[in-house]
């Protein structure tokens, strides 16, 4: 069995039909005997069935997002290489050390970085002093 779209050119109804095959289609389409189920008309003609495309779309976006990962991964893993040789950990303790580098003029060679909650970074950014947010892999060690 195949079913066809078919599709009435005079009243623009569309319906479905079965038929034993192509070929029976084919011979009750010659023999007039397709009409439409609406108005009788014997001008009807299959629809064109768009075949149905293979989304490839969602594995190739996939694959990209995978690639972006590892990219952005490599960037934020240097950039931590960058700030833990360059900047103190100061763990918890952020806001309270940024806080004393802003008020007392606490003299350091390096800049700080550490965990802060984004209520301290809030605060912190009433205060005027800026802090920088960034991305962290917090799969290693400090
Ligand atoms: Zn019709």
């Amino acid at each position: 069995m195949i079913k066809y779209n078919l599709c009435c050119k005079k009243c623009d109804l569309n319906f479905d039909s079965w038929f034993a095959s192509s070929k029976e289609y084919d011979k009750l389409k010659k023999k007039k005997l397709i009409n439409c189920h609406n108005c009788g008309s014997l001008n009807v003609g299959k629809n064109l069935m768009a075949p149905k495309l293979i989304n490839k779309t969602p594995k190739e976006k996939n694959e990209k997002n995978v690639l972006n990962y590892q990219k952005i991964k490599k960037t934020i893993s240097e950039y931590q290489k960058f700030i833990k040789s360059n900047f103190d950990y100061v763990g918890e303790n952020f806001a309270y050390e940024a806080r004393s580098i802003h008020y007392n003029d606490k003299k350091r060679n390096k800049g700080i970085y550490g965990k802060a909650s984004k209520k301290d970074l809030k605060e912190l950014k009433e205060e005027g002093i800026d802090t920088q947010m960034i991305p962290w892999v917090d799969n290693e060690n400090h």
